[in-house]
């Protein structure tokens, strides 16, 4: 499973909530913040997840946070 799928499902999971990328290598136990950081670059110019200057919904500090865009559900 790649990073960059392991993300998505987990937006999925949390339909509705945007996390920043690392709320989000805590939640998927990545190695490195800039795992998530890269990933959700890359899902973001696929145009897969929104990501956006916002605050948290887990940790609240103001970052790029990330989530789904509601087209995934026309891709899949
Ligand atoms: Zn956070």
């Amino acid at each position: 499973m790649t990073v960059p799928k392991l993300i998505l499902d987990f937006l999925r999971e949390n339909e509705g909530s945007a996390f920043c990328a690392d709320c989000i290598k805590a939640h998927l136990k990545l190695l490195r913040r800039q795992q998530a950081q890269q990933a959700t670059a890359a899902l973001a110019l696929n145009e897969l997840v929104n990501c956006q200057m916002d605050f948290c919904d887990e940790c609240f500090e103001l970052a790029p946070k990330n989530f789904r865009r509601d087209r995934v559900d026309l891709l899949h």
